[in-house]
């Protein structure tokens, strides 16, 4: 294998393998690194919203994808007082009005594979340590195992996900995760209701639960919660899912049902309101530059479309020859003007989840007003963009007049 080649990418998430597959397809020479050996688990609630289906259309594997996940139209909430509203996704104007839950176990590996089948060049179980920049490209320093090595390319794409150590070691500074979740796979649930439920009864708040149908009996359950540096500092991710478990709503849907596999916990990176997205001859992508929303958790859909984006201003910079700050700067305005707005929106109405009183309001008012979930379901899967200077507040007026 070459050591030298355009894009160096690091990480082989959904964010990773969707850059290296659009750069590959256009012919750039791509090599794909990530310190796992595929196929690799990835600790998620495994749900494919409408939003991310376009792009793994584009990618050529949703067909690949639906006949495993399981296709999904409606959506539960429930307040802490356990009130609840339950809707079906409106029609959308460029995305199936469904979702799909399937396994990262699986979902990343089949993203990889087409990377590859694209012609990106794979490296799995390979450490990256640090990456140095200079005037003619960026030195990528490897390890696997006792070996360590160097690649060089021209610019590097940095894909890491949650995980912040290699951005500080380049200088870049990310906050701390600021949500850590766990879940865990049942099986044999006996009367598994056939949509998706976002539950915030018998979670620790400010927090939420899940239940992602995988299949008319199996699921995906887990538990997160917001990280305001006033919990006890004994809670973490796998207390606030063993509350979710004990909840009488979970209980009852468990009873006879089987854990299937380990509880597994991980961190989230909700803050690219503020997040860096560049830094010399570095772009980053997906969730290393905290493109999950605040409010709902979803992150796979961000991660393929930035993957894209990044691939589109790479090719655009080889072209002219031009990887100067101005031009990294110009991904930081595509990807600011594409979802600064919604994040704002979003990471507003998250924060009454850190308002049971306000939840506990919200949730009836949702039931009554049919009107209100559908334009809140349709910003957030940006079918209708975030209003600039709306709160929250005023949408449920707005709402409510028009009623
Ligand atoms: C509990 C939980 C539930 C979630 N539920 C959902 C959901 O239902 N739907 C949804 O859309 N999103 C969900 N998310 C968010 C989603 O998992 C992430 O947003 C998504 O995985 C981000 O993709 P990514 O490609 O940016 O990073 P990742 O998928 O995290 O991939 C990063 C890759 O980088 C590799 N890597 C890291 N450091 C290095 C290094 N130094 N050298 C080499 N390789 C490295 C890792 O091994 C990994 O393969 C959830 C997250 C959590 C934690």
């Amino acid at each position: 294998m070459s050591s030298s080649f355009d894009v160096a990418i690091i990480g082989a998430g959904p964010a990773g393998s969707s850059a290296a597959y659009f750069l590959a397809r256009a012919g750039v020479n791509v090599l794909l690194l990530d310190k796992a050996t595929f196929p690799r688990d990835k600790t998620c609630g495994d749900g494919l919203i409408p939003r991310a289906l376009p792009i793994l259309a584009e990618m050529g594997v949703l067909d690949a994808i639906t006949p495993h996940g399981w296709k999904l139209d409606t959506l539960e909430v429930s307040a802490p007082s356990g009130r609840t509203v339950r809707f079906t996704i409106p029609p959308l104007p460029h995305a199936p009005n469904y979702a799909v839950v399937m396994p990262r176990l699986e979902l990343d590996n089949l993203l990889l594979q087409q990377a590859v089948k694209a012609g990106a060049d794979f490296r799995g179980g390979v450490h990256v340590r640090g990456l140095q920049t200079d005037a003619q490209g960026v030195t990528v320093q490897v390890e696997q195992g006792n070996h360590a090595e160097t690649f060089r390319a021209t610019l590097a794409i940095v894909a890491t996900g949650a995980s912040t150590a290699l951005l500080t070691s380049i200088g870049i500074s990310a906050p701390k995760p600021n949500i850590v979740a766990a879940r865990a796979y049942f099986e044999d649930i006996q009367s598994l209701p056939p949509y998706f439920q976002f539950r915030f009864d018998g979670v620790v708040l400010p927090g939420y639960g899940w239940v992602f149908p995988l299949s008319p009996t199996a699921a995906n359950i887990g538990a997160g919660f917001i990280r305001t540096g006033k919990q006890a500092h004994h809670q973490s991710a796998q207390t606030a899912f063993n509350s979710f478990l004990q909840s009488y709503a979970i209980k009852s849907l468990l009873a006879g049902a089987k854990q299937a596999g380990t509880l597994r916990s991980f961190p989230i990176r909700t803050d690219f309101a503020t997040a860096p997205t560049y830094a010399s001859r570095v772009l980053l992508v997906g969730e290393a530059a905290g493109l999950v929303n605040p409010l709902t958790g979803d992150g796979i859909d961000f991660a393929l479309e930035s993957g894209k984006i990044a691939a589109e201003h790479i090719r655009h910079m080889l072209r002219l020859g031009d990887v100067s700050p101005a031009q990294l700067q110009t991904y930081d305005t595509m990807l600011r003007g594409r979802y600064q707005d919604l994040f704002r929106f979003s990471g507003q109405v998250s924060r009454w989840s850190l308002n049971p009183r306000a939840l506990n309001t919200l949730v009836p008012l949702a039931a009554a007003r049919p009107r209100l979930p559908e334009v809140l379901v349709n910003i957030l899967l940006g079918a209708k963009p975030a209003p600039e200077k709306m709160s929250i507040l005023r949408i449920v007026k707005g709402v409510a007049s028009r009623l």
